[in-house]
């Protein structure tokens, strides 16, 4: 078995098809896929015909607002015909539009003008900061995407838009009422310490999620060892996956990250709605 449960199609802020990432995880060996795009699961009603025997796993993942931070949770399961997640997702991609109208203003203001045009003319549903980062780099009003983030789109950056995203406990609502797991994503990249990512972790729980992201790309041995601790104290099960953007970051490439080894008893694949869907 070899797993990858969060990766992105250009639906969201991927710059690939979904069947490309089927290809991917093919040609990479791998037996299950989640395509989890931002608030937006238009990639799972377009697969490709022929899966190459990947396990495709419906997934989403929501931007939601906890205390003062912006979190991601990653829904696994889900059924992308159920009424309170699209509702919700549609309120979220709302949400997106209105951010990046806002943005398109306050470029203008700074005489940049047509990001609206651009992001229409992708294949998006869900728009993002990344898109707007490409958009300034293809302006050449920043060198490189890392560059846009820090002078513009970082919080206090030129044209800075706070997001109106839903709350945890209502992302993983959504989430639990269309069958799915709801999973942590990427626990030790929020801006907190170890302190209030034990209170997150415990919130998450009390709201009803299940796992927590404990294996992508970067994560160091220090920050696996915190989430497996926070996992067994919470009684949560342990997700992985690459959060594949684009092919050209080789180092988030699909399927690449430290391995959670099948034999981890606290494995997703342990999970009864794995085990009552698919086969391992
Ligand atoms: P948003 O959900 O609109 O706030 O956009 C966040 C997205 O931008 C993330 O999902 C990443 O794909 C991307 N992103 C965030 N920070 C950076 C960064 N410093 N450099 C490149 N991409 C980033
Ligand atoms: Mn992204
Ligand atoms: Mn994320
Ligand atoms: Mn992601």
């Amino acid at each position: 078995m070899k797993i990858d449960l969060h990766c992105h199609s250009f639906y969201s802020d991927g710059t690939q098809s979904p069947e490309f990432l089927v290809q991917r995880a093919a040609e990479n060996q791998l037996t299950h896929l989640a395509i989890t795009d931002h608030d937006c699961i238009a990639g799972l009603n377009n697969l490709p015909a022929d899966l190459m025997g990947v396990s495709i796993i419906k997934g989403v993942e929501i931007s939601c607002g906890w205390q003062s931070i912006e979190v991601h949770i990653v829904g696994l399961f889900i059924d992308p015909d159920n009424h309170d997640l699209t509702l919700l997702l549609e309120s979220q991609q709302g949400a997106r539009h209105l951010r990046v109208e806002q943005m398109h203003k306050n470029l203008a203001e700074l005489g940049i003008k047509g990001l609206m045009g651009y992001l229409e003319a992708l294949p998006a549903i869900a728009y993002t900061r990344s898109q707007v980062a490409d958009f300034l780099v293809e302006q050449k009003v920043c060198k490189t995407k890392q560059k846009s983030f820090k002078t513009h789109l970082a919080k206090g950056g030129k044209i800075y838009v706070a997001p109106d995203w839903c709350h945890l406990e209502t992302g993983i609502s959504a989430i639990k009422s269309a069958g799915g797991l709801a999973v942590l994503a990427h626990p030790g990249r929020y801006p907190i310490n170890k302190t209030t990512l034990a209170e997150l972790v415990t919130a998450f729980t009390l709201c009803g999620g299940e796992a927590l992201e404990s294996r992508y790309p970067n994560i160091d041995l220090k920050m696996i060892k915190q989430i497996e601790t926070l996992a067994e104290v919470n009684g949560l099960y342990l997700s992985a996956g690459s959060d594949f953007h684009t092919a050209a970051a080789h180092w988030t490439d699909v399927g690449k990250f430290p391995a959670l080894e099948t034999s981890n008893k606290k494995g997703i694949w342990l999970h009864p709605k794995w085990q009552g869907e698919l086969q391992i």
